[in-house]
């Protein structure tokens, strides 16, 4: 697939806590009251936005933001950031509601996996691809890809083993239990099958990548997308791929995570060993071959990805140390030990790590750092702006997000999900958009001038 659309869902982990760090509110108490405005507003947890972004409460009380479909990853990434902004000005509301009902408890919510209690929750990337195409042999060439991206991607952390605590590319990797399944929390798959193209099911399919970490750098979160549908491409393309077909992805996800140089030895399906490294470079030498030599996007991307790659492999984290989760991390946490005199395993390392991931603007680890240059900031701070109320214009989430804004700006009720728009009056007729490229329609053009003229009629709208 030549465009393709693609969508990120991120699961937020919550605490509630006193000014002495011990629990103030339960999570379920801290997510309703956090989701006061949005049912308010929307009269339930589970909203489409003016952005054509999905915000729900889901089992869990994990907040959850899935953006719209994009077709650009920068898009992508405006749009996942702008989710974080939204979700920390709800989180800024209710902590002022807390404190003006006198209540000693403060809402974080950290863009995260592994709470502490151990329970991992997602990051979930959403491709599109065609129903044609051999879904079934997807995997055997994209799983080697998913279980090595994290020395590329990962978020970093901590972990203890027998032999104490050490840093990780990706603590998530633990949590890992099968390579593909339907099944999305008992056993935790890398590729999850299940059939929900949200479009036409005769021509695409929907892929469902829940392996990843939750990132903070814009880079880490770009290259994500970026790399992914580069690998997606070439496997399209029906030619001859390297078959890097590993002898078990779960054991090997573990490995690679503390295999900080990528080089420890990883047996093959096929009998042999590769490493980590090699996987990644084998693939990005082939991404090369499929990308588009004229498009500068995907240049950066591939120059990009190879400047990570050269980072684990020469073990010179200068460009990496600012630019990628993992290695930021990497640093800070070895700086912090050394200061402070303690190991990795220091109860004040796994602040450190929650802090960075808190999507605080003024109390986040990550936010302060991007301020000291320390960590990166690509994009401008208007088109992360933008994304928060506008949706991607080349994808049908253009018209969703019309459709969402005029019928807020009406008053007029309504209800909305990937494929459907339809006014909540008795009688009226769904409107379908089952090709995510769509962005014009006669019927959601009538659909927006039966939401104006049935809008005149009710009272105006309560400010937000
Ligand atoms: P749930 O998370 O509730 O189990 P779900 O997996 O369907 O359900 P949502 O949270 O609703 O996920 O998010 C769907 C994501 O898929 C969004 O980010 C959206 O942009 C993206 N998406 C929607 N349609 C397509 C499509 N046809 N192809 C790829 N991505 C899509
Ligand atoms: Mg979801
Ligand atoms: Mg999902």
């Amino acid at each position: 697939m030549k465009r393709r659309v693609g969508g990120l869902e991120t699961e937020f982990g919550l605490v509630c806590v006193r000014a002495d760090g011990t629990r103030a509110l339960e999570p379920e108490a801290a997510a309703r009251e956090l989701f006061r405005p949005v049912v308010a507003k929307g009269r339930s947890s589970n909203v489409f936005l003016t952005n054509a972004a999905r915000l729900y409460l889901d089992v869990g009380s994990h907040p959850e933001i899935a953006t719209a479909e994009c077709d650009d990853w920068w898009e992508l990434v405006a749009q996942d950031r702008a989710g974080e902004r939204i979700l920390a000005d709800l989180a800024q509301q209710a902590n002022q509601r807390l404190a003006d009902d006198g209540q000693d408890a403060r809402i974080h919510l950290l863009k995260n996996n592994v709470d502490s209690e151990g329970n991992s929750f997602g990051s979930h990337e959403n491709y599109l691809v065609d129903r044609r195409g051999e879904f079934t042999r997807l995997p055997r060439f994209l799983l080697p890809f998913l279980v090595t991206r994290q020395i590329v991607t990962g978020a970093g952390g901590v972990v203890r083993d027998e032999d104490g605590a050490r840093f990780v590319f990706s603590r998530r990797s633990d949590h890992m239990w099968e390579a593909v399944s339907s099944a999305t929390t008992r056993t935790r798959p890398i590729i999850n099958t299940r059939d929900e193209p949200h479009g036409d099911p005769s021509r695409f399919r929907r892929l469902h990548v829940i392996v990843g970490d939750s990132t903070m750098s814009e880079v880490s979160t770009h290259l994500r997308f970026a790399t992914t549908d580069l690998v997606l491409r070439a496997i399209e393309s029906g030619r001859t791929l390297p078959d890097l077909a590993l002898g078990d992805d779960i054991a090997a996800i573990r490995s690679v995570a503390r295999d900080l140089n990528g080089h420890e030895p990883i047996p093959t399906a096929a009998g042999g060993t590769t490493t980590a490294l090699e996987v990644q470079q084998r693939w990005l030498d082939v991404a090369a071959e499929h990308a588009e030599p004229g498009d500068p996007q995907e240049q950066q991307t591939l120059q990009t990805w190879q400047k990570a790659l050269d980072a684990v492999r020469t073990g010179d984290r200068s460009w990496a140390a600012t630019n990628l989760d993992w290695a930021i991390k990497e640093r800070l946490f070895g700086q912090v030990a050394k200061r402070r005199g303690v190991d990795l395993g220091d109860p004040a390392i796994e602040r450190l790590d929650l802090a960075y991931h808190d999507i605080d603007p003024e109390r986040g680890v990550f936010a302060a750092l991007a301020r000291r240059g320390l960590a990166p900031r690509v994009l401008a701070d208007d088109v992360i702006e933008r994304a928060r109320t506008v949706a991607p214009t080349s994808t049908r989430a253009h018209l969703r997000g019309q459709v969402v804004t005029a019928a807020q700006q009406y008053g007029v009720d309504h209800v909305v999900d990937w494929t459907t728009l339809r006014l909540t009056r008795p009688g009226a007729m769904p409107v379908q958009l089952l090709d995510p490229f769509t962005t014009e329609s006669v019927e959601v053009d009538a659909l927006l001038a039966e939401i104006r003229a049935a809008g005149t009629t009710v009272d105006p709208p309560l400010p937000a």
